[in-house]
């Protein structure tokens, strides 16, 4: 007897909100209209309200491969892109606590059979140099990232990190949100995460397709897909309301994947009332003993920024992350269509800030493309118009989920996310910059502050610069 599952974006089980089924249907419905020009114009007319596309609209936009109409694409991801998140690029880094795993995935050189890789573990005293030499960067926003391992990474041990990173004050620098990536978990441990105060908790998907899903995910407990996939929901039963989501682009088709990503956002909004913070685009690179060729998904540049500017369109109130995976090139093509969040001066090893790995001892997860230190990179943003933003306000003023969204929404969150931006540049460049960043940074900071459109809160922000030039700290909207 053959079962059929029927989608249902406001189920709890993985099955039915990521519906193989429905997938395949937006596949083909997507190749069969990509050259449909009203339909086209319509799904187009509609992105431009900026409430964002269902994910069927978006996969045709996605397929489609008339160059004129590609160029509305970009064109829309560029102007949604300016409204919702002006020129401020947000800024924050990984720390790797341990690359100890029990699982088998087969793209990431962490993988348990993995017998030559150097496993590694940070100590508490080692996270308080690490974070001291991240604080000494300039940073103020991590990512934590470790393996699944109950015996080496128990939840009390991501605990004990979570409460030592933001522990550690040194100078003036401080770790003011700290955004967790592990393994999925249960309920009673969201909650424990909630309560130790994290901002995001993050879990990419890798792959939405469950043959492929279980296939590269052979041992080792994350082979459960329903649990995997159902993990966002039991964050947000949790208490946890920032989920950040994300697929490993190269495992499996790409359009298979982008239809997943939006579908798991419908999913979130329909339950939650709100759908993800964040979603990352990595794409399967080099490390260890993985080969990125052994993957014959790999996608092209072209396809990778277009798949930006679709998810631009159809998620604009969601925040988009690229990591150090990518090349300063290929940042800068995606940066203006639709990335806000990127990583700077990122080890991708476990420790590695306060005493770079020798090569030969490398416990990497992932070969890293854009090797630049963070002050190159703020300096860089700069020059192109970029406001590097080291914000963490909203998660600290109690801004998060439905609270945040409801703001975004209205485009109030313009009025802090600007003058927030400007006010922790400040504090970069008075502690942590190279002079020529200073200079430049100075320069920007003073022609932005007339992008503040009210009076008083101008007024504030210029008094505040100066407060820190003298020497005060963190302030916000
Ligand atoms: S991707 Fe995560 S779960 Fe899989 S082997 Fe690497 S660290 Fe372990
Ligand atoms: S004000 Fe909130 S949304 Fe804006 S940059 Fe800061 S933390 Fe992000």
């Amino acid at each position: 007897m053959v079962i059929f599952i029927m989608y249902n974006p406001n189920s709890l089980r993985a099955e039915e909100f990521i519906n193989d089924e429905e997938i395949v249907r937006t596949l083909s419905y997507a190749e069969e209209n990509k050259r449909n020009i009203p339909l086209l114009k319509e799904i187009l007319e509609k992105a431009k309200q900026k409430k964002g596309l269902s994910h069927k609209d978006a996969a045709v936009l996605l397929d489609c491969d008339i160059p004129s109409v590609n160029q509305e694409i970009y064109a829309l991801a560029e102007q949604i892109k300016k409204d919702f998140y002006g020129n401020r690029i947000v800024m924050f880094a990984p720390l790797y606590l341990s690359n100890y795993c029990v699982n088998g995935c087969l793209y990431c050189p962490y993988h348990m059979k993995n017998k030559h890789i150097p496993r590694k573990k940070l100590t508490q005293e080692e996270i308080v140099k690490e974070v001291t030499a991240l604080q000494d960067m300039g940073h103020k926003r991590l990512a934590i990232e470790a393996g699944e391992d109950p015996v080496n990474n128990p939840i009390e041990y991501i605990l004990d990190c979570i409460h030592t990173i933001y522990s550690v004050h040194h100078k003036n620098g401080d770790i003011r949100r700290v955004n967790v990536n592990i393994a999925a978990t249960t309920v009673e441990n969201y909650r424990k995460l909630k309560e130790a105060g994290i901002g995001t908790y993050i879990l990419f998907q890798e792959t939405y397709n469950r043959k492929s899903y279980e296939r590269l995910h052979p041992t080792g407990p994350k082979h459960d897909y329903n649990y995997h996939t159902e993990a966002m929901d039991r964050a947000m039963e949790g208490g946890i309301d920032d989920v950040g989501i994300g697929a490993l682009f190269g495992l499996e088709l790409y359009r298979y994947e982008f239809t997943g990503l939006l579908m798991h956002a419908e999913h979130l909004e329909a339950v939650h009332g709100v759908g993800p913070h964040t979603i990352s685009v990595p794409r399967v690179r080099r490390a260890d003993d993985i080969d990125p060729d052994a993957f014959d998904n790999g996608i092209s540049d072209d396809t990778f920024a277009k798949i930006v500017a679709c998810l631009r369109i159809a998620v604009p109130y969601t925040g988009m992350i690229i990591s150090t995976r990518e090349s300063k090139a290929c940042r800068e093509r995606v940066l203006h269509l639709g990335i806000s969040q990127i990583s700077g001066g990122s080890r991708t090893s476990v420790g590695g800030y306060y005493e770079p790995e020798p090569e030969e001892e490398s416990s990497a997860q992932f070969d890293v493309s854009d090797n630049r230190t963070l002050d190159e990179v703020v300096h860089w943003l700069m020059e192109l118009g970029y406001i590097p933003s080291f914000c963490t306000a909203c998660y600290r003023e109690g801004r998060t989920g439905d609270r945040f969204m409801s703001l975004c929404k209205s485009g109030q969150i313009q009025n802090c996310c600007h003058p927030n931006a400007l006010m922790t540049l400040k504090e970069y460049l008075e502690d942590y910059a190279a002079p020529d960043t200073v200079r430049i940074g100075n320069e920007l900071i003073e022609r932005e502050l007339d992008g503040i459109p009210n009076e008083k809160v101008r007024g504030i922000v210029v008094e505040n610069l100066k407060k820190i030039e003298e020497g005060s700290r963190d302030f916000r909207f």
